[in-house]
């Protein structure tokens, strides 16, 4: 809402990007990043500064909720709440008490990054056209915060909800997987995506090739393997992955079930919306 996007040609294109081959292109002038943890740790500075907790290290392991408060279960110990927002990310389907049609599937995102040398070769924020039968954007250049220039992410299945690397196995979450009706329907659906998507995480060269739709100049000494990250996505059983944001409240508990891309970039407004419309205080009360 409110994003001021133009549509430009190959020529304004080439002032914009010049190693960036397209026919036409949405340039968004506002477009941007942020360094995500110093914004993290300004909003934590916020909170302990109001008087209140941060309780790192503490997993949740059950909540059990009555009309008036919510009994959590945690590795430190109970704790009595009169209201829980459940934003547990890869595990948010697993702390939500009641049961769900859909399960979270972990996706991991691969990513490269242009040699120091080749970095020039992106001066902003490049994307494909998204393909809307998935939520995921495909392989993209970011120029980030310290002048590095991201290449990526891939979009594999995850071996565990915190399978960042290819050989982390758990065989207990993998088979929840598999053995998920919605993840037959997805498989049966795009298996070729999915192969795709395998090949290039398996393979540089199948990366690149990615890579090269965007900048076709790019050789494989250009790019070299950076980070890893895993999404959490909610999948229905039908077969469909949630492309949205899944908000639900039971009880005295909110549950975040599907905060993906761009929920990094939305938290504030998301965190606003949970407050006013699911936890019902006022925007007064929330600048106070
Ligand atoms: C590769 C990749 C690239 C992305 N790029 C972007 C981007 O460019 N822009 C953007 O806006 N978004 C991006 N995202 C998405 C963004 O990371 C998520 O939308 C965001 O992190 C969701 O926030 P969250 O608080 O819901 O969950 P998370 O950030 O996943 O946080 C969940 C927290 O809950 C904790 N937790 C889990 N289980 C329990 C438990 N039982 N008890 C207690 N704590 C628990 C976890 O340890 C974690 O700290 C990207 C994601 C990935 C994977």
């Amino acid at each position: 809402m409110g994003v001021e996007c133009q549509r430009v040609g190959p020529e304004r294109l080439n002032e914009l990007e010049p190693h960036v081959r397209g026919t036409a292109a949405l340039h968004v002038a506002d477009s941007g990043i942020v360094d995500y943890a110093a914004m993290a740790q300004k909003m934590a500075k916020r909170v302990r500064e109001h008087g209140w907790k941060i309780q790192l290290e503490t997993e949740v392991r059950e909540l059990d909720s009555t009309s008036n408060n919510v009994f959590l279960s945690t590795t430190a110990g109970e704790i009595e709440a009169r209201q829980v927002i459940n934003c547990a990310g890869l595990y948010a389907d697993r702390v939500a008490e009641e049961s769900l049609d859909a399960q979270i599937v972990p996706f991991r995102g691969e990513y490269y990054e242009l040699v120091p040398e080749k970095r020039s070769m992106c001066q902003n924020l490049i994307y494909p056209v998204p393909n809307p039968e998935f939520p995921f954007l495909g392989v993209h250049f970011t120029r980030m915060i310290d002048g590095r220039v991201e290449c990526g992410p891939s979009a594999v299945l995850a071996f565990a909800r915190e399978g960042y690397r290819l050989s982390t196995v758990n065989w207990k979450e993998l088979w929840e997987t598999v053995t998920y009706e919605g993840f037959h329907r997805l498989a049966a659906r795009h298996w070729k995506q999915g192969a795709r998507e395998l090949l290039q995480s398996m393979s540089k060269r199948a990366y690149l090739s990615a890579a090269r739709r965007l900048i076709p100049e790019l050789h494989m000494d250009d790019i070299v393997a950076s980070r890893t990250g895993v999404r959490a996505q909610v999948l229905h059983s039908n077969g469909d992955l949630e492309d949205d944001f899944l908000i639900q409240k039971s009880g005295r508990v909110v549950n975040v079930i599907n905060a993906p891309s761009p929920a990094a970039t939305s938290a504030l407004n998301i965190g606003r919306h949970i407050v006013q419309d699911h936890v019902g205080v006022s925007s007064g009360t929330l600048s106070a």
